[in-house]
């Protein structure tokens, strides 16, 4: 079907609900109470869903109105189908270059969820908010309780003089020029055991961002829980590796890890808490055959919203080594690509049939070929895809794009002045520059960065 240009839908979406003849002027109350009731009106003739071109045309609507309160009154009365959410996106890809720059953060979460749950385009999103990354990672601390054979992170044990106090965190979340939406990711190490993390949280979610955990699950329970929930936390990954207690406990070098991480899923279901909660493993020659047991216990349990499959990378805090997977890691790493991908096979039908899988279908192909082989660059020609669209802030306040070239110069501290316009500075432009030849596998490439470019060039 031809895709109509802005100004035809006007006219189309004009004649198709307003009452004749138009109104004087464009009022958009009554707009939002004519479409309601012809939503209301499909539902009572038996439409399980409003055609798609409705909900997309009264998407388009509203996101070029750029309100809030009348788009969520909409979704509110449609059914809650793939169809409803598509739509806003469809719409969105619609608009093309008229894009508002800077989305009401309720759309904006509508938007996000949406493109999570029915695997749509992310880079879509991309026009919609301003310049500067979609996602900021703040490691608050480099510190862990845990001791996993695939991260060295729980080697630094950083004193607490050498992290960032925790107003300039603050502070920090305060002047960052952040799109609202933009998710802000907390993490470390092991981010349960910064104290200050429910305040960053709340500063962050009143900001109008998208908040997210990264964790092992040991300290979420109790108090700690209760209060993130009370801090409008969206979003929680839980690192779980096996359902087999011995094997997950091995990989994570603390016993007892397995039986914490289960009592934190149990305790965020009893919370009913409404936050994504995601299980996160890292695919390793010891959980391999856990990965089914892992994607059936998340797509049978209706509080699990999620799984979200981390290809092995070489150990954070390990000596640079291109053979890595072959020397010192060689434990680690699956030796039969055929039963990888055959595994990875699996989930992708797992996918298709019962969903919760967070991986797009082309990333786990992406995942079989890096498994067959690591050495070879997955993206199709150099350049960091996340150059734009990432954002780290260590420990101490550095503010880096790569967190991984050596010799690649900080973009600057949470402290420095005219943090305020970093996305538009000179020094931006010339950072996310510098990414432009790299060709690493590195786990922005893979893991959490995979990109919409990435999965054109999978077959
Ligand atoms: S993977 Fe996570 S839990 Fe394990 S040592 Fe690294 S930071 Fe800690
Ligand atoms: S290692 Fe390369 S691809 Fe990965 S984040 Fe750094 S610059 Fe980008």
């Amino acid at each position: 079907m031809r895709q109509r240009r802005p100004h035809e839908l006007v006219d189309y979406y004009v004649r198709l609900i307003l009452p004749e003849p138009p109104p004087p002027r464009f009022d958009l109350p009554s707009i939002v109470g004519v479409v309601t009731q012809r939503i209301r009106a499909l539902r009572e003739h038996g439409e399980a869903s409003p055609p798609l071109h409705l909900a997309r045309d009264m998407a388009w609507l509203l996101l070029s109105l750029r309100r809030a309160d009348p788009a969520r009154r909409l979704f509110e009365a449609l059914p809650p189908t793939p169809d409803s959410e598509a739509g806003l996106l469809a719409a969105a890809v619609e608009l093309g270059a008229p894009l508002p720059r800077h989305l009401p953060p309720a759309i904006a979460r509508i938007l996000a969820s949406a493109m999570q749950r029915y695997d749509l385009e992310t880079d879509w999103l991309r026009p919609l908010v301003e310049e500067g990354p979609r996602l900021v990672n703040l490691s608050l601390t480099e510190n862990c309780t845990f001791r996993c054979a695939m991260c060295f992170k729980w080697r630094n044990q950083v004193p607490p003089e050498a992290h960032l106090p925790h107003r300039a965190w603050l502070k920090l979340l305060e002047v960052l020029p952040l799109a609202p939406g933009t998710t802000i990711n907390f993490a470390g190490a092991e981010p349960l055991l910064y104290p200050g993390l429910t305040e960053l949280v709340a500063a962050a979610t009143a900001r109008g961002m998208t908040t997210a955990i990264c964790t092992n699950g040991y300290l979420l329970r109790g108090n700690v829980l209760e209060k993130l929930i009370g801090a409008g936390l969206h979003h929680v990954a839980l690192s779980l590796d096996a359902m087999d207690p011995v094997i997950h406990d091995r990989l994570r070098g603390v016993p007892g890890a397995h039986a914490r991480a289960l009592e934190a899923i149990a305790a965020l279901a009893a919370a009913g808490a409404p936050l994504r909660l995601e299980l996160q493993p890292t695919l390793m020659a010891a959980n391999l055959g856990e990965i089914p047991r892992l994607v059936a216990f998340t797509q049978e349990h209706d509080h699990l919203h999620g799984l979200n499959l981390l290809a092995l990378i070489p150990p954070h805090e390990s000596t640079p080594d291109p053979a890595w997977f072959r020397g010192p890691y060689q434990h680690l790493w699956p030796q039969d690509p055929g039963a990888v991908e055959k595994v990875l096979e699996g989930v992708i039908t797992a996918r298709a049939a019962r969903g919760k899988i967070a991986n797009p279908v082309a990333q786990l192909r992406t995942f079989a070929r890096y498994y067959r082989d690591p050495t070879t660059y997955v993206r199709t020609r150099p350049g960091c895809p996340l150059g734009q669209d990432f954002l780290n802030v260590n420990c101490d306040g550095t503010l880096v794009l790569c967190p991984f070239l050596e010799g690649t110069e900080p973009l600057g501290h949470a402290g420095d002045p005219g943090l305020e316009n970093l996305f538009t500075s000179a020094r931006w432009q010339e950072a996310t520059a510098a990414l432009a030849t790299c060709s690493r596998n590195c786990h922005l490439v893979l893991n959490c960065g995979f990109s919409h470019e990435d999965r054109v060039n999978v077959g």
